[in-house]
């Protein structure tokens, strides 16, 4: 069908382009009748236009309009005018002139969308995403979407500025090693066999390493077979990269260059560079966790050293055990904690794991507490001291033998606090490095170490004598890289001697058949001249939000998945026939659905 094509985009006119005759394509976004006159927003991804049907200018045209609806498709023609006096809309690019509409066609009607198509939407989300293709239309969601494009872009140049090479990897390829569970493809050629959708292109990108392509990078979809979890999907975007001959400082330097060029690019935020470094076990001991959020302060303080001694069982047990004690202040907000406030958090202390909180109340130079009274004089001035604290301040204090669990009970009250009270400064982009954590991870149930980034991490090699006589000590060489309180990014320097990989492995409790098995490939290639390498992954859906200042990553991703994986647009994942699975050679279990 021919139709009159567009002079300009609905984002585009302005009071300079006064008495042109123009065309514009596009959907009708509200329709107002107003003093015998029709108003329609025309819009397109670059904007809005308005656009007036006059019956004094045109009456067959004005009748004509009469039959127009929401997302009806229009070309209309027109000419250019300045608004009326007073009429300009300033929030709007365009809302200094309207177009008085000579002729238009209708170039496609629409149904009555299920929802109306404006940023502040009011559907549901699944029925949003049941018509996604609408959702789209909306504003928020476009600009989202260029946001995210635009990210792409500053990838592709950042990295061929510094040589990186972009190289595809397979997406149908043999299970990898990041720890969740695989998505898995059956193989019709190969009765009985699978290929496995890549977690990570992990394995791939070590043996670009050892090919000699020394830098590589690559935008990549990776798949991850994980039960609900909020905000994850099953599958996301990473901006995938690997390195030859290079050391852990090396990769900070490059990402920090990287993320400075987009903040500044994208969203014209400044960020000072080099970014802090904190290591596992500090990050955990000043923050409970190991993603902090340094968008505001309330540091956990241990104060072991000034309780120990104390008549008070809660905090002498811990300490007997070998764990911990350890506050944080709410400054000079104490009196906004009731009784019934302080239970809650106590209450959600005890969700999670811990015995319960103690509260403090700084007044009169000393504490008010319930457990004051088993503290000395000396101890509460040490607590005081210690915490930096004045009256007003409001004193939360976590003991127990599980320290790990303890500081991140704290650290989870902390984070929780800062929003409910306001105190996150939501403007900030505050980028950090968190590094070092424990090569294993030992787990009591089944007795035995898991790699804690991955089996080809690399221990620090001045912890490499751990590995024989507590390797539940050693630390990898690796790296986290965290954005206000969300890990966007990790990776390590790799193992590249097949000995040291071998014993990784014996460590882990593989046994050979398994190791060869699974990675025999990998550790065949080790033999051939392995440079030096490392690299990392950055969640690119992630970074979008934290650019975008959302928090779901839905709202960056066109198609996405809901939290419980499933399509509701296209209905996926969804049954097959009994010829398709036969020819994959798979016989359904008779079980009830
Ligand atoms: N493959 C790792 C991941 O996806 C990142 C890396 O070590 O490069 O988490």
């Amino acid at each position: 069908m021919q139709f009159t094509q567009r002079t300009h985009t609905c984002g585009a006119l302005r009071a300079a382009n006064t008495g042109e005759t123009v065309t514009l394509n596009g959907w009708v976004d509200g329709r107002r009748d107003l003093g015998g006159m029709i108003f329609i927003d025309l819009r397109d991804r670059y904007g809005l236009t308005q656009v007036v049907f006059a019956p004094q200018h045109n009456t067959a045209v004005h009748k004509q309009a009469h039959e127009l609806r929401a997302e009806y498709v229009l070309s209309i023609t027109g000419t250019v005018q300045p608004r009326p006096e007073g009429m300009a809309n300033a929030d709007m690019p365009t809302g200094e002139i309207e177009v008085i509409v000579d002729s238009f066609e209708i170039l496609n009607r629409s149904d009555i969308p299920p929802f109306t198509i404006e940023d502040d939407v009011d559907a549901f989300e699944d029925l949003r995403l049941r018509y996604r293709y609408l959702d789209l239309r909306r504003p928020v969601l476009q600009k989202h979407l260029l946001l995210r494009s635009k990210v792409y872009q500053v990838v592709h140049r950042y990295f061929d500025e510094h040589d990186f090479i972009e190289i595809e990897t397979p997406v149908l390829m043999k299970s990898t090693p990041e720890g969740a569970r695989d998505f898995l493809v059956p193989s019709r050629i190969h009765a009985g066999k699978f290929y496995a959708l890549p977690q990570s292109p992990q394995t791939y990108k070590q043996l670009l390493m050892v090919a000699g392509f020394d830098r590589y990078v690559q935008i990549v979809k990776c798949f991850r077979d994980e039960d609900f979890r909020a905000d994850r999907q099953p599958e996301f975007t990473q901006i995938d990269l690997e390195m030859s001959f290079i050391r852990a400082e090396d990769i900070y330097r490059l990402i920090e260059g990287l993320m400075q060029r987009m903040l500044k690019e994208t969203i014209g935020v400044d960020l000072a560079l080099p970014l802090p470094v904190l290591d596992y076990y500090e990050a955990l001991e000043r923050y409970g966790s190991d993603k902090p959020d340094l968008r505001f302060g309330m540091e956990l303080v241990t104060l072991n050293h000034v309780v120990r001694g104390a008549e008070f069982k809660v905090f002498s047990d811990a300490l007997e055990a070998g764990g911990i004690v350890s506050g944080i202040s709410v400054k000079g907000r104490a009196e906004e904690f009731s009784r019934r406030k302080l239970d809650e958090l106590t209450e959600r202390a005890k969700d999670l794991g811990m015995g319960g909180l103690v509260w403090m109340k700084a007044a009169g130079g000393g504490l008010t507490s319930p457990v004051a009274k088993f503290l000395t004089d000396d101890m509460i001035a040490g607590i005081r001291e210690s915490m930096q604290t004045e009256d007003g301040d409001l004193i939360l204090i976590v003991a127990d033998a599980r320290r790990k669990l303890a500081l991140e009970a704290l650290g989870t009250l902390r984070v929780e606090l800062g929003k409910e009270l306001d105190l996150v400064d939501r403007t900030a982009h505050r980028l950090l490095w968190v590094v070092d954590f424990p090569l294993f991870q030992w787990d009591d149930e089944t007795q035995r170490f898991y790699a804690e980034h991955h089996p080809f991490t690399g221990p620090k090699p001045e912890d490499v004598p751990l590995l024989d006589s507590d390797p539940g000590a050693a630390r990898a060489d690796c790296y986290d890289l965290v954005w206000n309180g969300s890990e966007v990014g990790s990776g390590s320097i790799r193992i590249h001697d097949s000995a040291l990989q071998a014993k990784i492995f014996s460590i882990l409790g593989l046994p050979e058949a398994e190791i060869s098995e699974k990675f025999g490939f990998l550790i065949d290639a080790f033999r051939f001249g392995a440079p030096p390498h490392g690299g990392c992954a950055l969640g690119l859906d992630r970074i979008v939000t934290l650019l975008a200042g959302i928090s779901s990553i839905r709202e960056v991703i066109a198609f996405p998945k809901t939290n419980k994986a499933l399509s509701l647009m296209d209905g996926s994942p969804s049954t097959v026939s009994p010829d398709q699975l036969g020819e994959l050679h798979i016989d359904l279990r008779k079980t009830t659905p």
